[in-house]
């Protein structure tokens, strides 16, 4: 199985514990919005507005607007 969201991208390091558990509860607190940097439909936590892709290409920084 392989982990992967919007919000982070690929995950690393499931085999740690609480990995998998927090992988899920991430995916419960994420809701379809549309990033606002490329405008693409994806599932972020409420916390986030651009996607992880967007976020990688800011060198991983997340504007909070
Ligand atoms: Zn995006």
């Amino acid at each position: 199985m392989s982990y992967h969201d919007d919000n982070f991208g690929e995950w690393q390091d499931m085999h740690e514990e609480g990995m998998v558990e927090f992988y899920h509860q991430v995916q419960r607190e994420s809701v379809e919005k549309v990033c606002k940097q490329c405008g693409e439909t994806v599932r972020l936590r409420r916390q986030y507005v651009i996607c992880n892709d967007c976020a990688d290409m800011n060198e991983g920084s997340r504007p909070q607007w």
